[in-house]
């Protein structure tokens, strides 16, 4: 059993090398794996199914056509892309996940999430999510048209972007105390997310058990993913193919 995780490749426009990586990564690494864990953060932002872009499409086609070669997809909301709703993931071919999801991977609990409910240093940002992430906030935002939408999150993109540069680093990252208590609460698993564009490997002490942590990398001019197979985590890359 062959399993794949990727998080954090933030896809939009503006980064083509990306776009391109993605697509040399679905044609290739991914295609003899036997499931594909996207946790979350796929598109740098998303406003809504409705919202037709030749990027989103392409990416549809290339996820649509992994799953039809029958390579389970799974996909995990991240902080950019919550709004992703049943009727892309059906149009994709993948099962949309919770946040956390424990899952049995080759006989080993994996427990998969985005990462971002574990930086609970941010109050103000675990604030805002609380107040996003409530259904009603999500209905009354899907009801408005696609342009009040896009500019709704440009707005609070600029705004994430300048409040990033004001935080210190520490609140940036996970919480050790929220790590050994999501840990201690799902018996101890092996635990990966992403969110933190920290990739690393991590060992954590809890309550006398050893648990690996693996933080998956944001994506550049490579695609980054983690591989499960015989029992073993490892870290991989893939080199965007020239424009
Ligand atoms: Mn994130």
């Amino acid at each position: 059993m062959k399993v794949l995780f990727i998080s954090d490749l933030h896809l939009c426009e503006q980064r083509p090398e990306t776009i391109r990586a993605f697509f040399a990564f679905l044609s290739g690494p991914a295609r003899d794996a036997d499931a594909l864990y996207i946790l979350g953060d796929l598109f740098e932002y998303w406003a809504g199914d409705d919202d037709a872009s030749p990027l989103i499409s392409a990416v549809a086609d290339a996820l649509t056509a992994l799953a039809s070669h029958g390579v389970w997809l799974g996909f995990m909301h991240g902080n950019r892309d919550f709004l992703i709703g049943e009727r892309f993931a059906r149009r994709c071919g993948m099962t949309l996940l919770a946040d956390p999801s424990l899952v049995k991977l080759d006989g080993q609990y994996v427990l998969l999430s985005h990462g971002d409910t574990l930086c609970t240093d941010d109050q103000a940002y675990q604030q805002y999510r609380d107040t996003v992430r409530n259904p009603q906030w999500i209905d009354q935002f899907l009801a408005q048209d696609l342009t009040t939408r896009k500019q709704f999150i440009d707005e609070i993109r600029n705004r994430s972007e300048q409040a990033k540069r004001d935080k210190m680093a520490e609140i940036m990252d996970v919480n050790p105390l929220a790590v050994d208590d999501l840990l201690r609460r799902h018996a101890y698993p092996t635990l990966i997310h992403g969110h933190t564009h920290r990739p690393a490997r991590h060992l954590h002490q809890v309550d006398g058990r050893l648990c690996e942590r693996w933080v998956l990398a944001d994506w550049d001019d490579q695609a980054h993913y983690l591989v499960l197979q015989n029992g073993a985590i490892s870290a991989h890359k893939l080199r965007a193919p020239p424009a």
